[in-house]
């Protein structure tokens, strides 16, 4: 059997999977280190222990102290519930906030308060001075809600602490003012890493992914969620890194972390960052000079072209570019299609198999988005399914056996005078964490006219 070449092998992007392993790798080493801290931290006398556990007990009490202003953004949700939008306040809702705002430590002279509750002014007078403070303080009339009020007093919410998260919006949903259930704050237990260690994890993975200095990743903000969603219930972390303009306007999230309750990026290594733009335009660089393929990209640009994806309805949590992805199990497939406008779309992660690879692309697909430069099928040419089967049937003939493999077509080099499809047969690589990559375990070279193998059998990278 003569041996294929390991070049086309290379036009893979191997590349890819240094870049993952390198964020694992660095991102299982801190965890590591902090689950070691947290062991020794444990070590604490039963006393305090138990005034630990008190004190959870007693974290409705603890949170309302930590969280600065709150009372007057509560009854300012009250006030929504009661009376609407604020041209529907009445003098007497104004007055309660004023009031509230008050005892939250603003600033309300003690003489607009005994005007506002006295009787020297009319009711239109008064309505006039509530207006006045609460514009002063909130701006216009027709921007200030709850929402708006919680903004002003603590800043845009990618600044928020958990505990403000979780007040926030689990009050707001509690007074029915929030009924979307997607994605719901939680509070970290005493157990869970501390917002500064699930930062310093992901500003570790954000760094070490990009080639960043400490400078870089130190110029942008951590915004911190610990949460579930209606589809996991399984608590996760998110970082969201942002920047912040002089007039507090957030400048997007270009890189965001999603890590696991123990603070591993595991599942969703692929959404360690939407490329800013420079970002982006370093990387077509890179890939231009080494011409290795990085995913992100043109799964990106495929995925802009799609109006659907397919999925697993029973609790998968990747969309797919694949209808008959390999890397799920036989008994879920066919996938089902999902529009990329639908909801859920927003909550799955892309598949590491055959959205991040580009092997089990079609070729047409690997043409259009430029994985490889690849020639095009002719008018004449065999379809690919067909050359898969003339592939197939050749190997087995050969005393091979592609059953259970997954076939990635390619054809000749764009400059290549041979009209000839290259089929691969890949076996997948998984550890303990799920998929991780393919092997190609067999080639064939099929014409692709006349569909005759010329040649076929082991593939040489193989190992
Ligand atoms: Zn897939």
């Amino acid at each position: 059997m003569k041996q294929f070449p390991d070049d086309l092998s290379r036009a893979f992007g191997r590349a890819d999977k240094e870049f993952v392993y390198q964020v694992q790798c660095t991102v299982k080493k801190l965890s590591e280190e902090k689950r070691k801290e947290r062991t020794m931290n444990k070590k604490i006398p039963f006393g305090v222990v138990l005034f630990l556990a008190i004190l959870l007990l007693a974290m409705g009490t603890a949170i309302a102290l930590t969280i600065h202003n709150w009372k007057h953004i509560e009854t300012a949700m009250d006030i929504a519930v009661e009376n609407g939008a604020y041209w529907e306040w009445s003098l007497n809702a104004k007055i309660r906030l004023i009031e509230a705002m008050a005892e939250d430590g603003l600033a309300v002279s003690e003489g607009d308060m005994a005007a506002l509750k006295g009787d020297d002014l009319t009711e239109d007078e008064k309505q006039e001075l509530a207006d006045r403070i609460l514009t002063e303080q909130y701006g216009e009339e027709h921007f200030i809600y709850y929402y708006t009020i919680a903004v002003a007093e603590w800043g845009e919410p990618q600044t928020w602490t958990l505990e403000q998260r979780y007040w926030f919006f689990k009050t707001e949903r509690e007074k029915g003012l929030y009924l979307d259930n997607s994605w719901i704050d939680l509070l970290p237990e005493e157990t869970d890493l501390t917002r500064d260690e699930v930062v310093r994890i992901a500003r570790e993975a954000v760094r070490s992914a990009y080639g960043m200095t400490d400078e870089e990743i130190e110029s942008y903000a951590p915004n911190v969620s610990f949460f579930i969603t209606d589809v996991c219930d399984t608590p996760r972390w998110m970082v969201e890194f942002y920047t912040q303009g002089e007039d507090g306007q957030i400048h997007g999230s270009p890189y965001s972390v999603l890590l696991t309750r123990d603070g591993e990026v595991t599942e969703d290594w692929e959404n360690l960052g939407v490329l800013t733009p420079a970002q982006a335009r370093l990387r077509q660089e890179r890939q231009k000079e080494t011409a290795v393929d990085v995913f992100t990209m043109r799964g990106q640009m495929r995925l802009q072209d799609q109006n659907t994806v397919f999925w697993n309805p029973e609790g998968g949590k990747h969309y797919h570019f694949l209808a008959d992805c390999p890397m799920v199990n036989a008994d879920k497939l066919p996938l089902k299609e999902l529009p990329v406008w639908d909801a859920q779309f927003g909550l799955l992660t892309p598949c590491p198999c055959c959205v991040s690879l580009q092997d089990f692309w079609s070729l047409k697909d690997k043409l259009r988005y430029d994985v490889g430069s690849w020639k095009y099928p002719g008018p004449d040419w065999i379809s690919e399914e067909e050359a898969v089967e003339k592939a197939r049937a050749a190997l087995e003939e050969e005393g091979c056996s592609p059953e259970g493999l997954y076939p990635a077509v390619y054809s000749t080099g764009a400059l290549e005078e041979e009209d000839r499809y290259i089929v691969y047969f890949d076996a997948l690589l998984t550890d303990p964490d799920g998929f991780t990559g393919v092997d190609p375990i067999y080639y064939a070279i099929v014409d692709a006219c006349s569909g005759e193998v010329v040649s076929c059998g082991e593939s040489e990278s193989n190992g």
